[in-house]
């Protein structure tokens, strides 16, 4: 058994009065995070002087007493947005100091009202929030009720209720709880992700694309169209608008569940799996794999197999994105400069007169590199006296010790 955070979602059915509360209560955590957002800059600019998260929570304590309003809504929701403003410009300026790329997480930005997320975080203190069988309770709005979808177990940690584009009220659920792990085994596998498949892994299997989004574009085109073509500030294009949010929200479930199933799976079966880093915001930049690949959404299927990987002790290593995979021959190594063109799917490698199957082939590297990489972290456990690798719990022990992996809660 482990203990793991896991978020559990849930469909809120606010009453009327609940959920003007709860939009009240965005609200106030947008004006706070705003508001302390231009202070800081101003502070920063005017005087060069920073302003911590303690500072910001004792100036709030004080317009608390000015601003009446603030003081109707959950205080928690607050604070969290204090704590949300500080972790943005941690980000900010821990982005800043590692890399010198153009593309970072930015300097914090204020929240909208309109198009961006909107949320508030709420956290468990003195049983201010339970949850049963089928309502919660949070603080100031109490007993919600919700539809449910799954059996919530574990210990309350923290409760974020969202409002969604398509106009419903979720709260996800966040609980400390225990999750028996698959017992170990022995199979490693490489994985090369592709475009004509979703992917093919070192064992030769072929897991095909599910193009949600293809099968469902002509549903959203239509939606697309319906929305543009109404007119602004009418009943019609409200409609439109929900209408639109809800096709994309069931592409989104339609794929989550296939890459959930996808990466549980594979996690279950193998005990190292070796993958490729991808610079998926790069390639996206190549309009005509653009729709592919963020269809595909490979760096959400990377996120779950290390998360899961974490759970069951299994270990998650990605491969250089430098790396030759697809041209280099597995059988005796020879670069083959021909196999950059994707529309060679096979290929004999002059070197060795292999026949190689281009995916395949790939995914055959990639187990190699990786195990490679491993064994160079130097982990003198993990290989025996023929260095061959053994154990690849101790490994992943010292692997998530030196960061290289993090957790990460669905
Ligand atoms: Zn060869």
């Amino acid at each position: 058994m482990s203990s793991i955070q896991k978020a559990f979602k849930v469909t809120l059915i606010p009453t009327h009065n609940q959920e003007v509360l709860i939009n009240k209560t965005i609200g106030c955590a947008r004006y706070v995070y705003n508001r302390f957002l231009a202070l800081r800059q101003e502070l920063y600019t005017t005087e060069q002087k920073t302003l911590n998260y303690n500072a910001c929570s004792q100036k709030l304590t004080i317009l608390k007493k000015e601003i009446e309003w603030l003081k109707e809504v959950d205080k928690f929701a607050l604070q969290n947005s204090l704590k949300n403003l500080e972790t943005a410009y941690k980000n900010f300026f821990a982005d800043l100091k590692k890399s010198k790329s153009k593309k970072g997480v930015g300097f914090p930005k204020f929240k909208k009202k309109y198009g961006c997320k909107q949320s508030y975080k709420t956290n468990l203190t003195n049983g201010n929030i339970q949850v049963t069988e089928n309502k919660c309770k949070l603080p100031k709005l109490g007993w919600v009720r919700f539809h449910k979808s799954q059996d919530i177990t574990g210990k309350l940690v923290n409760v974020t209720i969202t409002r969604t584009s398509s106009g419903k009220y979720v709260a996800s659920i966040l609980c400390e709880t225990e999750i028996e792990k698959h017992p170990q085994v022995s199979q490693n596998i490489g994985i090369d992700l592709g475009i004509k498949s979703y992917l093919v892994t070192s064992n030769g299997e072929v897991v095909e694309n599910p193009k949600y989004y293809r099968v469902q574009k002509r549903k959203l085109r239509k939606a697309h169209k319906k929305l543009s073509r109404s007119v602004k500030g009418s009943t019609n294009r409200v409609k439109a608008k929900i209408k639109l949010a809800r096709a994309c929200v069931r592409i989104t479930n339609l794929r989550d569940d296939f890459l959930h199933k996808l990466s549980t799976r594979l996690i279950k079966e193998n005990s190292i799996i070796c993958i490729e880093d991808l610079r998926v915001a790069n390639m996206v930049k190549n309009h005509k794999l653009a729709l592919s690949i963020s269809d595909a959404s490979w760096s959400k299927f990377v996120t779950m197999l290390e998360y899961k990987a974490l759970w069951h002790d299994r270990l998650v290593q990605k491969v250089g994105t430098f790396y030759p995979s697809s041209q280099t021959c597995n059988h005796c190594g020879f670069i083959n400069p021909l196999v950059k063109d994707l529309k060679l799917r096979e290929w004999s490698c002059p070197g060795c007169s292999g026949y190689n199957l281009r995916d395949n082939n790939a995914a055959l590297n990639i187990l190699g590199e990786g195990v490679r990489l491993i064994a160079a972290v130097g982990i003198p456990e993990a290989l025996n006296a023929c260095g061959e690798l053994v154990s690849p719990g101790a490994i992943q022990a010292e692997i998530i010790e030196a960061g290289i992996t993090r957790l990460q809660v669905v």
